[in-house]
């Protein structure tokens, strides 16, 4: 009964077996002078994938995102983005520090989405009270959510058509590509490809639910790829022998993207399992994450829960609400045990 499990997030997984393998048995060079035969095939993997020119092997996706930002703006420009979109919230105000590139932060609409008005109407003038607004930032899966691919295209056009930029977060595409797929009845490559065709760059993290211990990759044009390979280097991102790493992200994509929908299954058994415990507000999971709200006499207890799920062998956070996440490292009676521990909290 007492399974542990680390629901905390998709970044926790241990390397299989066979990635091990692939990345013992990866020919290696030295990345700097492009010499890498591992990271080169998986860059020029990871690009035809998602339909791109090229794309940029980096150690984290803050750093991707960093270097998509400072390749697309320049001081004194702006990106429009969400309040809650990685890129603004969670990496420590890289952009602004870094690049002097402002954000403009929106509301997110229940959905996840930024409303099409309320991003036209933050882009600004050509005039000189304001930053010019350079680039439209989105995030898709956000918080687990699966953008609408409708609302893709029509966010994306927009931009276009004011002249911006756009740059997809796709930490986590292969999820949103594969309950995409669900949607469509389409396989999760064609997904991946059809979402990553509204930008003009693309963040891919291998790190999350993909499984493998490190590393991100940006897609863009050849001529963005070569800006953002400056910076990468600036940042201090310009690893020597990174096939090791490479090789893992490559195993990732030829063997972890279908298997994502078990992960997703699995939230859905976690939050079945939690439907109906009083005090418990579960939002239904559209991919691998599921936020749970204390209400009423539960409110203050979150502290409490954590502690009694840890002293049971179930990790989760509650930065700011309480989040499981399903991943490669977890399996069904991981999930029921975390269910029963919840269960019994309540009861007791
Ligand atoms: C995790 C994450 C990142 C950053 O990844 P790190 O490799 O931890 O720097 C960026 N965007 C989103 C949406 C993420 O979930």
């Amino acid at each position: 009964m007492h399974k542990t499990v680390d629901l905390r997030s998709d970044t926790v997984t241990q390397p299989t077996p066979a990635m091990r393998d692939a990345m013992l048995a990866a020919p290696l060079g030295d990345d700097v002078f492009g010499g890498d035969p591992s990271v080169n095939a998986l860059q020029e993997k990871i690009a035809g994938l998602l339909g791109f020119e090229a794309a940029l092997y980096v150690p984290t996706g803050t750093q991707s995102n960093l270097c998509a930002i400072l390749a697309h703006c320049q001081r004194g420009d702006e990106y429009i983005v969400g309040q809650q979109a990685h890129c603004y919230r969670w990496e420590g105000g890289g952009a602004a520090v870094f690049g002097s590139v402002q954000p403009q932060p929106l509301n997110h609409q229940p959905d996840g989405t930024l409303a099409l008005d309320e991003i036209d109407a933050a882009i600004k003038p050509d005039d000189a009270h304001f930053a010019r607004t350079r680039l439209l930032a989105l995030e898709n899966t956000l918080g687990g959510k699966l953008l609408p691919f409708d609302y893709l295209r029509q966010a994306t056009q927009l931009a276009k058509n004011r002249g911006l930029a756009r740059h997809l977060d796709g930490a986590r595409l292969f999820n949103a590509a594969v309950a995409q797929a669900l949607q469509t009845g389409s396989d999760a490559f064609t997904e991946a490809r059809r979402i990553a065709g509204c930008f003009d760059s693309v963040s891919v993290c291998f790190s999350k639910g993909l499984g493998a211990p490190v590393g991100s990759a940006l897609c863009g044009s050849r001529e963005f790829i070569a800006r953002a390979h400056r910076i990468r280097k600036m940042a201090g991102g310009g690893m020597r022998q990174a096939g090791m790493l490479a090789a893992a992200a490559s195993h990732a994509l030829d063997h972890h993207v279908v298997r994502l929908a078990q992960d997703h299954a699995l939230a859905q058994r976690l939050a079945d399992g939690l439907a109906g415990i009083p005090g418990l507000q579960v939002e239904a999971p559209q991919t691998n994450i599921v936020f749970v709200d204390l209400t009423g006499a539960a409110r203050n207890q979150s502290a409490a829960l954590l502690q009694h799920l840890a002293a049971h062998g179930v990790q989760a956070t509650g930065l700011y609400r309480l989040r499981f996440v399903t991943h490669l490292d977890v399996d069904a009676a991981g999930v029921d045990n975390a269910v029963a521990v919840i269960r019994q909290f309540f009861n007791s």
